[in-house]
């Protein structure tokens, strides 16, 4: 048994936590917020989209990204133009959306998310008291023009070779599986969509905080919430501590799944993962009633938006912000996110009571998270960089890195490694 410390609260490190607690080791959890999953984790959209594995990175869809970086209004903004560090992420964001390479980061993607649903799914079965408005309905991705429907459907072609399951709908089977998609249809604004059965949904801060308990109350595993992290110590071979407002934390290996915001903490101790902080919002909208707004989770792939119900609450998240850390919310891209849900939709709940939010997701280039050993270090892991995908990935990837802590690493998630 050995003593591990977990750097972040969010669902990756706590799913980190439940996998290395259950093998017996003694975890100690350090966060700067005084609960789980108050960061990046908190009101994300809400799908386990194990099926999206189209990367960002794509020359197919490279124009439309630039065409919505220059549109004022869309859901993509720009404006980190003096960081290096930007036009590093978009140099080798390049690189990644050639054909081949894009391809096989969606291969290895795929192989993490089918692992990340059997593991959610093993934590299901031995926790039977975690509740998070989990929903196992599958996700519906619409399209409104042509064009990119076509493009979708050659897409989901690849993926089906690759073992998932999608069933191409027209507009009227669409508005079959979710009659909230009525106003688009009659407005001439759906031409298709592709329903993806094995995916599902649920409340990633619910699902977190609810496993932070089960970690404390059945495995003795101990939360340091408000203890902010100053830096990583080291002697240039291992490391030695955690630095901390709360004084120095010691154990015999450190996992590091502070998200977005610990990157700095990285640079300091040289280690280098090509992350970005790319901001997202997102608007939870009450419901009063059980049959208003959508029911069904679906994603509009050209708004970069998606849609939860997570029991009363229709969440709603997108936009896409390169503005590096700067924490403020960015009104544009809300007003961005109501417009497209008024326009959407007839019934979606009460605007008056929302609730917006804006996170960062940790991102790089080629949307694959890093879930390894740091060579140089040796007591150090990496479990982060899970982008748009940290809460349907949180499962496997905390099951990939508990295994490597004990020493058995998996051969076929060595595309992890830094
Ligand atoms: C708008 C939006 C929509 C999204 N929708 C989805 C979706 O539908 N499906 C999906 O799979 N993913 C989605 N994501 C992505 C997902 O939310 C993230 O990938 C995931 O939450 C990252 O989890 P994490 O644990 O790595 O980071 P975080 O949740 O950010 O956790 C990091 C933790 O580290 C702590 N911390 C940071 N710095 C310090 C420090 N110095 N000292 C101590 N503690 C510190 C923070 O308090 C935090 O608790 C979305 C993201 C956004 C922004």
């Amino acid at each position: 048994m050995s003593k591990i410390i977990v750097l972040g609260a969010g669902v990756v490190g706590v799913t980190s936590a439940y996998f290395l607690a259950c093998a017996g080791n003694e975890v100690v959890v350090i966060d700067k917020n005084p609960d789980a999953a108050m960061d990046c984790s908190y009101a994300n959209g809400g799908q386990l989209s194990y099926s999206h594995i189209e990367t960002w990175a794509a020359r197919n869809s490279l124009l439309a990204m630039v065409k919505a970086a220059i549109l004022p209004g869309s859901f993509l903004s720009v404006s980190d133009f003096s960081n290096k560090k930007f036009w590093r992420f978009v140099a080798e964001f390049y690189k990644n959306s050639a054909t081949e390479k894009s391809l096989q980061n969606s291969k290895n993607l795929f192989t993490l998310s089918s692992y990340s649903k059997e593991a959610l799914q093993q934590i299901l079965k031995e926790e039977t008291k975690l509740k998070f408005d989990y929903k196992k309905e599958g996700i519906l991705h619409f399209y409104r023009t042509q064009k990119s429907f076509e493009q979708a459907t050659k897409n989901a072609e690849f993926s089906n070779l690759l073992g998932c399951e999608t069933q191409i709908l027209n507009a009227e089977e669409c508005v079959r599986k979710e009659s909230a998609l009525v106003k688009l249809f009659d407005e001439k604004k759906l031409v298709g969509g592709i329903f993806y059965p094995q995916d599902a949904s649920g409340n990633s801060a619910a699902f977190t905080r609810s496993l932070a308990q089960i970690c404390q109350k059945k495995f003795g595993v101990v939360f340091e919430y408000n203890t902010n992290v100053k830096n990583i110590l080291t002697n240039y071979k291992k490391i030695t501590g955690i630095n901390s407002d709360r004084g120095v934390f010691t154990a015999n290996n450190y996992v590091y799944a502070l998200g977005a915001g610990g990157l700095r903490l990285l640079s300091g101790i040289n280690v280098e993962t090509g992350i970005y902080p790319v901001k997202g919002h997102s608007l939870s909208i009450s419901c009063d009633q059980e049959f208003v707004a959508p029911h069904l989770a679906m994603t509009d792939l050209e708004n970069k938006v998606v849609y939860s119900r997570l029991g009363n609450v229709f969440r709603v998240a997108g936009t896409v912000e390169f503005r590096g850390s700067s924490s403020q919310k960015n009104p544009q891209q809300i007003s961005f996110l109501k417009n497209i849900v008024s326009s959407s939709f007839s019934e979606f709940g009460n605007f008056n009571q929302v609730e917006e939010w804006h996170g960062f997701r940790p991102f790089r280039p080629n949307s694959l998270p890093l879930v390894c050993e740091v060579k140089k270090y040796g007591n150090l892991f990496l479990n982060t960089g899970h982008g748009s995908l940290g809460w349907t990935l949180a499962a496997g990837s905390g099951k990939v890195l508990s295994e490597l802590v004990s020493g058995k690493g998996d051969q076929r998630f060595s595309f992890l490694e830094i």
